[in-house]
């Protein structure tokens, strides 16, 4: 038999330390509110071995009591961090909940003199607990697959673990028992626990650094006016080529510079904001809409005829008109240039500059208007000249 206490002390400290790095990790880049109540809920874990140490050394009802009632909150508050992690709700409401579902029963065995059954019950609480923990990160796999399931396998263990332990006491020490149970299941749930903590830790730091990793890169490509992809995340997803079948279109906003000169540039940063409004309604979600200089926008259509871009890049056209009327109270248009990558697809930096080039004519023949590019690119149908391909004005 292994020394029961001195199993004790070594997890009271491996999740006092764990307890201390994730707040510190938490304090310097607040953005993890969930690393807070994941260390709230190791801390409350470890205050709850003190107890239960001094329960093995000197049973009493009070140290039985602070000691399994406090392991449950910390299992609670191991929960509420997980499902914080998984949906980013606020995690009081379940930390309450779980902590009082699980503590009750264990308080009442013991006011009713059953302190054998308490324990026993309390095992079962702590499996049920972290047993939600395990299927809270395993539902949140998908964000980062090995080590979301590497947690959730190891609250899993460690949760599955506490159910021998709730059986033994009572099949081996009855409902009343004159201090901890001391059996197989209790010692190697314990070792097990030991071993668990440190690579518990060490994994929900990586999941922090991961979902930061993440965050970081998504703001990297992401136009914070907007909201749009920026200039970078449309070349990264068509670096090279533009598939088949799909059209490309820009949008340019008239006579923008009028608009920051005469109401200033904090009105013209709303009317670009309006114009990316108009651009995100009703949009396929294939679509690559992004903002890609001042008040330039493009938008690249997968599978898609002319005709029914052409009328799509209008609607977005009459829509930006009549947000900006009903919005700021002003009469702002754009124009647009399409082109289409035909059945063999294009270069993304060719589709672009045919599209370039019919924004310019849309421009030239008095803005407002939506103009097909390259008509040798187009399919038979829509092998018109120029402006008639033109919708607007
Ligand atoms: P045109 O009809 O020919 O497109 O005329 P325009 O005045 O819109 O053309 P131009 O491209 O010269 O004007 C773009 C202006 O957009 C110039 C620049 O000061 C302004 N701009 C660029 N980025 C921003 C931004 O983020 N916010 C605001 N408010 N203005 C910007
Ligand atoms: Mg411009
Ligand atoms: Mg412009």
């Amino acid at each position: 038999m292994l020394d029961f206490a001195s199993l004790l002390v070594a997890i009271g400290f491996a999740t006092a330390f764990l307890a201390a790095i994730l707040l510190a990790a938490w304090k310097t880049t607040r953005r993890d509110g969930f690393l807070f109540s994941c260390a709230v809920g190791t801390l409350l874990v470890a205050v709850s071995v003190g107890f239960s140490t001094v329960d093995s050394i000197d049973p009493s009802w009070w140290a039985q009591g602070l000691g399994l009632g406090l392991l449950l909150a910390g299992e609670a508050s191991l929960y509420g961090s997980a499902a914080q992690f998984r949906l980013g709700t606020s995690p009081g409401p379940r930390i309450i909940l779980a902590t009082v579902i699980s503590v009750v029963p264990v308080l009442l065995s013991l006011f009713a003199g059953y302190n054998g059954l308490a324990y026993s019950v309390s095992y079962a609480g702590s499996a049920a607990l972290l047993l939600l923990v395990a299927h809270q990160f395993w539902l949140a796999r998908a964000e980062a697959p090995m080590t979301a399931t590497g947690i959730a396998a190891l609250y899993f263990l460690v949760g599955l673990s506490f159910l021998p332990r709730a059986v033994l006491v009572l099949t081996r020490d009855g409902l009343i028992t004159a201090g901890p149970p001391r059996n197989w299941a209790q010692d190697l749930s314990l070792i097990l626990i030991i071993g668990a903590i440190p690579a518990l830790g060490a994994m929900t730091m990586a999941l922090s650094q991961i979902r930061t990793a993440h965050a970081h890169r998504r703001e990297a490509l992401t136009d914070s006016l907007t909201g749009l992809m920026n200039r970078r995340a449309l070349f990264d997803t068509h670096d090279v080529s533009i598939p088949p079948y799909c059209v490309a279109i820009l949008f340019d906003i008239d006579e923008f510079k009028a608009i920051n000169d005469t109401h200033g540039h904090a009105m013209g940063d709303r009317v670009i904001a309006l114009f990316a409004k108009a651009l995100k309604l009703d949009l396929p979600a294939d679509a690559s809409a992004a903002r890609i200089g001042g008040e330039e926008f493009a938008l690249i259509l997968r599978d898609i005829g002319v005709d029914e871009a052409l009328r799509l890049a209008d609607a977005v056209r009459r829509r930006f008109i009549d947000l900006a009327a009903s919005e700021v109270g002003l009469p702002c248009t754009a124009s647009a240039g399409l082109a289409a990558s035909g059945p063999l697809g294009m270069r993304t930096d060719r589709i672009l500059a045919d599209a370039d080039r019919a924004l310019y004519e849309a421009k030239r023949a008095g803005r407002n208007r939506v103009m097909v590019g390259r008509p040798s690119q187009l399919p038979a149908q829509a092998s018109a000249p120029t402006d008639m391909g033109n919708i607007g004005g």
